[in-house]
């Protein structure tokens, strides 16, 4: 079997086309348009493409972006201060902190310090128990992007065995807590993989619907994954390529080639869930923008 691609740039895209339409339609002239303040701390080279690239999204999509950047040796009184003002500037319905922060930043007091209702990340402790207590709130932009790539192309989830390997606060968590909703799209069974399971291979090949979200280059192998799953790479890694002018290229957590040959569906690195990531923090920029002004 050779895989179909899952197409998270083209599905973005899509996405943004649709979100760019419907702010047509729901912001009157001359009224004020969604508005996502970023911020960022420090000089970390991934971190300041991700936010040229939100802040690029919101420029084409008429969306209001200030960016707030600071030294790495800002004091967290003033990036406390920052978010204080945001919180309480009506111009402003979702905020951003790009993470990680430098070394001295206690990124949980951070999600704290936002309001709940600007937590466009879905990050703060309120939104991540709405989202297991199965009521309405921002889900955390990467598990949404990995459940709307597989809904967009008529990936059944329902009843199906999700596997998820990775069980971060960002990604692993919250996926497991979104998939098994007792709602339409969700409903799946959801096991969760990590570092200390056992036997990971066995678990990984039990997988309908395979996520891996660990952050190691290639690690999700052929003999890792059963004939015909759906396979969903999150994973993110830097691997040196002397071919590219960078130096560098991006692989994911499986290995894309051998894996290709066995699943049905498979994500690419990049393009793959990484376009989703953005589309849905733009997704719930405009939620909470129609939530303040009481859109429907
Ligand atoms: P974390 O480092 O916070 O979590 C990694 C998880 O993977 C942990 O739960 C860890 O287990 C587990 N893990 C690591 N190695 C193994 C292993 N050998 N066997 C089993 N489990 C393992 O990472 P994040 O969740 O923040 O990110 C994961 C990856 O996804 C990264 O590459 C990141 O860059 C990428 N990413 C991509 C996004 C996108 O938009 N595409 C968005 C967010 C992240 P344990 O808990 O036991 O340590």
């Amino acid at each position: 079997m050779t895989a179909q691609i899952l197409d998270g740039k083209r599905l973005s895209a899509e996405i943004k086309d649709e979100i760019a339409a419907e702010i047509k339609k729901i912001v009157p002239e001359a009224a004020r348009p969604p508005g996502l303040a970023v911020i960022l701390v420090g000089e970390n080279p991934a971190s300041k493409v991700y936010v040229r690239n939100k802040r690029r999204t919101c420029e084409q999509l008429g969306i209001f972006s200030p960016e707030f950047t600071f030294d790495r040796d800002i004091s967290p009184a003033k990036l406390f201060s920052t978010i204080d003002e945001l919180n309480r500037d009506e111009k402003i319905d979702g905020i951003l902190v790009q993470s990680p922060l430098p070394d001295g930043f206690d990124e949980f007091q951070v999600t704290l310090s936002i309001d709940p209702d600007k937590d466009v990340d879905g990050f703060h402790p309120i939104n991540l128990g709405k989202l297991m207590a199965g009521k309405e709130t921002f889900v955390a932009c990467t598990p949404l992007g990995v459940q709307t790539l597989l809904s967009r192309n008529g990936i059944e989830i329902s009843g199906r065995h999700v596997v998820i390997v990775g069980r971060s606060n960002i990604v692993g968590k919250p996926l497991a807590a979104l998939l098994m909703q007792k709602k339409s799209g969700a409903n799946a069974t959801v096991t969760v993989c990590h570092s200390r399971t056992k036997n990971l291979a066995e678990m990984t090949r039990r997988a309908d619907i395979l996520v891996a979200a660990m952050g190691s280059a290639k690690f999700i192998t052929k003999d890792m994954v059963s004939e015909g799953a759906v396979v969903v790479d999150v994973g993110i890694s830097r691997v040196e390529d002397p071919t590219k002018k960078s130096g560098y290229r991006l692989v994911g957590d499986v290995d894309y080639d051998q894996v290709a040959e066995k699943a049905s569906w498979i994500t690419p690195v990049p393009g793959g869930v990484g376009p989703m990531t953005i589309a849905m923090l733009i997704h719930n920029t405009l939620l909470s923008y129609k939530r303040r002004n009481k859109i429907d």
